[in-house]
């Protein structure tokens, strides 16, 4: 996922205009920064990429997820699905707004599964977070059928899929609202930085005023003097991070043909892998290609797999092994282990017994996890990068 790849002069260009001005903020100082407002340039130009009729620059992807979450009126007492197979984040947020995850397995494209939503529901279920992991859509259009059915609203967790389309149109715009990251490891960086997304603007109005303090913004008005409708926090963006993000998101389009055609020549190198399957894709041609998963026919196959082929130059990652990307290996959330309880949906007597997850609640993803390798496609690849690859997959199949 590397925007981080392609930072240059186009980034340093943009950020030397604000601080030629010296605004590092993006509302006020009207005169010193003399018509320069990169967050709002990145906004409005994200929103046209994103095909949204609205998008807020915040802080961070967290930050981002939290944001749609408060404007979608998800909290206390509300129940929220969410996949077993995302980042923490997804989950973190649910509970920053006094919501209770309650996790969903994940199907074939290693996202959330459409048909499992059913099982989860109970009459507090206010929304779902669809995640799309991995740089590839969920079936995005499934689980918003299965949502409307239930008047469920759906925020889409896109921040690792930036980019990635369904017959054309862009992750994010599906649902209620969309989030974005641009941490340093993902489709474009702006260090730390995330958006959200929507059509609907008393959604974007809400997240708007929430992500600053309260603020109604009105240009019209000095800063000190705006109104207050709702109470809210900092989540700002910082114009730094805006003017970088403008820079990265004119890359965009190259990051991701880059991606596509460095994995097209992977793929067809682990091709000759005996037993192996590649993921399930909803849309092929909407996959931004940041990840190239293939599945072995058992946990031992693919960590032997693993094991030899990483000495010789191909890194993979294993999710059942990994630390933060799988429900069920984060022991804090499973031993409800918060900061200060009392501000957590655990100890509420209604959801007693509702935060739970057991292998057995997962099955697809405790399988498939344990038995598929992920190995990242770099913007920039040599001839030679490719040829290790080879080498590197020759002599990790002698030893299946
Ligand atoms: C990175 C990420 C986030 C959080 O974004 P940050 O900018 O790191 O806070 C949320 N969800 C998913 C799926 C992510 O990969």
């Amino acid at each position: 996922m590397p925007g981080r790849e392609v930072i240059g002069r186009e980034e340093l260009q943009e950020v030397m205009e604000v601080m030629e001005r010296g605004v590092l903020t993006r509302y006020g100082f009207d005169q010193q920064r003399n018509g320069v407002f990169k967050v709002k340039e990145f906004e409005k130009a994200f929103a046209v990429f994103c095909g949204t009729r609205r998008a807020l620059g915040v802080a961070n992807g967290s930050s981002s997820l939290k944001t749609a979450l408060e404007a979608l009126d998800v909290g206390p007492g509300d129940e929220v699905i969410v996949p077993a197979f995302t980042f923490v984040a997804t989950y973190a947020a649910v509970l920053e707004v006094g919501a209770l995850p309650v996790v969903a397995d994940i199907d074939d494209t290693f996202n959330l599964d459409p048909e499992k939503i059913e099982q989860c529901l109970s009459p507090r279920t206010k929304a779902i977070i669809p995640v799309h992991m991995c740089g590839a859509p969920a079936r995005i259009q499934r689980i918003i059928e299965v949502a409307r059915k239930r008047k469920l609203l759906v925020l889409e967790d896109a921040a690792q899929c930036c980019g990635g389309t369904l017959g054309g149109r862009k992750v994010g715009s599906f649902g209620d609202m969309g989030a974005f990251s641009f941490d340093f490891v993902k489709t474009i960086t702006t260090g730390e930085g995330g958006m959200v997304v929507t059509d609907d603007e008393s959604l974007y109005l809400r997240a708007d005023q929430y992500h600053d303090q309260g603020h109604v913004h009105d240009p019209s008005l000095p800063r000190a003097l705006e109104k207050h409708d709702l109470i809210g926090f900092n989540y700002r963006m910082g114009e730094l991070q805006g003017a970088i993000g403008l820079a990265q998101l004119r890359k965009i389009d190259d990051i991701i043909n880059a991606q596509r055609a460095n994995k097209a020549r992977i793929k067809a190198l682990l091709r000759e892998i005996e037993g192996i399957a590649f993921r399930g894709m909803v849309d092929p041609q909407g996959d931004t290609a940041t990840f190239l998963a293939f599945t072995f026919p058992g946990y031992a196959e693919a960590k032997r797999f693993q094991q030899a082929a990483s000495p010789h130059g191909l890194d993979t990652t294993l999710f059942k092994d990994n630390a933060w990307h799988y429900v069920l290996n984060w022991e804090h959330f499973l031993s409800k282990a918060t900061v200060n309880s009392k501000q957590y949906p655990f100890s509420s007597s209604v959801f007693k017994d509702r935060w739970k997850v057991t292998a057995d609640m997962i099955p697809y993803a405790d399988d498939i996890l344990g038995r598929t390798l992920f190995t990242g496609v770099p913007v920039k690849m040599t001839d030679e990068q490719f040829e290790k690859i080879a080498g590197a997959v020759r002599k990790a199949s002698a030893v299946l």
